[in-house]
């Protein structure tokens, strides 16, 4: 750890609340490497909603909290006992780990990806939560894969209908141009005309404008009475009734978000009527392996690179105005990815 300094600047959080507990201080401890660990030394920082809620407390964490889930940059330091890993100091690397609004973050090896030649420190920082939990949710909790789901060969747009909330922001960019590379017909909502033409130029054929009335009857118009076949849902509170009465009978309802306010305790019997799947899918519990993990962020950095998935960053911030980061996030003024940036 030659080169590594003892203290660093980052944003800790002492109390829970709005975006004026987002405290900057420059003299963080550098944390100290136990084994399996790497020093990551964080270039680019992806904002991303769940930070909002250990913010706020509707996600736990011990306080004081260095907050973040994902970042980019380079490896500064190897933590003792590092058997199982090529890493060396230097390597361009991106992670998915707590504690990453901060110059360094101490990461398990386990949990670090050299990233390769193709895919730049930016596009890792923007893209690996986000675009593996569009991935992961599309796969896995969907069943949809690449040219038609469950085996099936579709062509584009033949496939079952599928519903994408917020679709222009970080999650539902992904998500629609991962369900239109799989066939599926894809209807976008967002909370504005702009938007709602952004989700469309991304793979979104339908669209409609969710701050305007109507909206499960408009989605059971475009289906032709249908409804969708799979809905993906990170507003969750203000959305999932009208989920109820838009999706498909045997429809899967994928409901992994809390943008609006958590769903409250949904009455089991409300499923029967349609036979509704309910999911309520966690992105790091399809990443538990170190298998699983290089398996989808090889595939997600392959449509990167590949073009079929663009990444689409909004703003960068300089890392001590983080507050006004989230304060974008949730007031609704953003599309694709916030970056924070040292
Ligand atoms: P987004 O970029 O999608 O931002 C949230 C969007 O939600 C807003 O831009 C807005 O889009 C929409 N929205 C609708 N109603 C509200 C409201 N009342 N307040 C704020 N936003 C609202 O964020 P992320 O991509 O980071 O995350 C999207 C969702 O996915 C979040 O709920 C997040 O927690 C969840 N998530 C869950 C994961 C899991 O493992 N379960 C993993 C990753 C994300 P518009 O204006 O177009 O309506």
């Amino acid at each position: 750890m030659a080169d590594v300094p003892k203290t660093m600047p980052g944003v800790l959080i002492e109390e829970n609340g709005g975006v004026e507990v987002l405290k900057w201080k420059t003299d963080l401890p550098v944390p100290e490497l136990k084994e399996g660990e790497v020093l990551v030394k964080n270039e680019l920082i992806g904002v991303n909603y769940i930070d909002t809620y250990f913010r706020t407390g509707l996600y736990k964490a011990p306080l004081p909290l260095v907050t973040g889930k994902e970042a980019a940059g380079t490896v500064a330091a190897l933590g003792p006992a590092l058997s199982g890993s090529d890493l060396k100091v230097g390597d361009r690397v991106g992670y998915l780990h707590d504690h990453a609004y901060a110059a360094y973050t101490a990461v398990p090896a386990a949990k670090v990806l050299r990233l390769p030649e193709g895919i730049t420190t930016a596009q890792a920082a923007a893209s690996l939560l986000q675009g593996l939990t569009a991935l992961t949710f599309v796969r896995e909790a969907a069943g949809l894969h690449a040219g038609g789901g469950a085996g099936a060969t579709l062509g584009v747009g033949q496939g079952p209908w599928t519903l994408v909330h917020a679709a222009a922001g970080g999650v539902g960019l992904q998500l629609v141009q991962m369900l239109a590379a799989s066939g599926a017909r894809v209807i976008g909502t967002a909370g504005s005309a702009d938007k709602c033409e952004l989700a469309r130029r991304h793979g979104a054929q339908w669209v409609v404008n969710s701050r305007e009335d109507g909206l499960a009857a408009k989605v059971l118009e475009i289906t032709g009475g249908h409804g969708a076949d799979v809905v993906f849902d990170g507003v969750g509170k203000a959305t999932f009734e009208a989920d109820l009465q838009m999706i498909a009978r045997k429809g899967t309802l994928i409901s992994f978000g809390n943008a609006s306010g958590p769903v409250p305790p949904v009455d089991i019997l409300r499923l029967g009527p349609k036979n509704i799947k309910l999911m309520r899918p966690v992105l790091f519990n399809y990443l538990v392996t170190r298998d699983e993990i290089e398996k989808y962020s090889k595939e997600l950095f392959d449509l990167i690179m590949t073009g079929k998935v663009e990444v689409r960053v909004h703003d960068t911030y300089p890392l001590k105005e983080v507050a006004r980061a989230h304060s974008d996030l949730e007031g609704r003024k953003t599309t694709g990815k916030l970056l924070l940036k040292l």
